[in-house]
């Protein structure tokens, strides 16, 4: 069974420093074959870089801001990431979007970062990963700006509704982004999922972050996310491997791998 983790962070020192060889052990023994590690700033470049430079056919890095580092020092850190696509490069643009959840100071300045890359890959033919949080309609309004012709990408971590589900249809070519939420006991996603087609879905783990059940509660690495495909499959009432090729497929097709 192979498997791609479209959103993780475990290149993330501070969270994986200590046992990152046996992180990467468990997803390799786990099947997956593809880890796409999003930016967060100018302060995770490096890191990140390091992960991918160890075994380039497996990790891949995505370039953006992260919209929560969106601050006072905007512009300096979005030239950092367009100095990075003029020196090599990526598979996409991410992570990139807007958060009104933690804080709403730079509302403006998140949206302008957010248009400011979503042209850079358009320019550059690449896809987007949205982080959206608290923040659809914001989003949907700065997506209605472009060609929707030229929009593809990956909702990550996706949690809204089946009328969202809708919305993002006629936005672009986008995919659903689908993580360990999936598995807690009060999500609404299940009943929402049931009636989105497999071809929308790829995966992912956020790790650190979001870790499935039965692992919930402790820091997410990206060979569990096994649990969130097993969930899909019980979801879809198909077998987990057809989850898997399926996703699989999907991202292969979405970062051209
Ligand atoms: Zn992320």
């Amino acid at each position: 069974m192979n498997l791609i983790d479209t959103h993780s962070h475990i290149y993330l020192k501070e969270d994986f420093g200590e046992d990152l060889e046996l992180v990467v052990e468990r997803l390799k023994q786990a099947g997956v074959e593809h880890v796409f590690l999003p930016n967060i700033d100018s302060s995770t470049i490096d890191e990140m870089h390091e992960l991918e430079a160890a075994e380039p056919g497996r990790f891949h890095a995505l370039m953006g801001l992260h919209p929560t580092s969106v601050k006072e020092n905007y512009k300096e850190e979005l030239e950092v990431v367009a100095r990075c696509f003029e020196a090599r490069d990526y598979c996409g643009v991410g992570e990139i979007g807007i958060d009104l959840y933690w804080d709403k100071t730079f509302v403006k300045e998140q949206a302008e970062a957010f248009e400011t890359q979503v042209d850079l890959a358009i320019s550059r033919s690449l896809p987007i990963v949205i982080h959206c949080r608290e923040a659809f309609p914001e989003i949907v309004a700065s997506l209605r700006k472009f060609d929707k012709t030229k929009l593809r990408g990956i909702f990550h971590s996706f949690g809204g509704s089946a009328d969202d589900v809708e919305v993002i249809s006629s936005l672009g070519d986008f995919w659903l982004g689908i993580n360990g939420v999936v598995t807690f006991k009060k999500s609404t996603l299940p009943a929402v999922l049931e009636n989105v087609p497999l071809e929308r879905l790829v995966l992912e783990t956020d790790s650190p972050y979001l870790t499935p059940v039965p692992h919930r509660g402790r820091r997410n690495e990206s060979a569990y996310i096994v649990h969130t495909a097993q969930k899909i499959a019980e979801i879809k009432g198909v077998t987990v491997e057809l989850v898997a090729q399926c996703t699989t497929q999907n991202a292969e097709k979405i970062f051209e791998v």
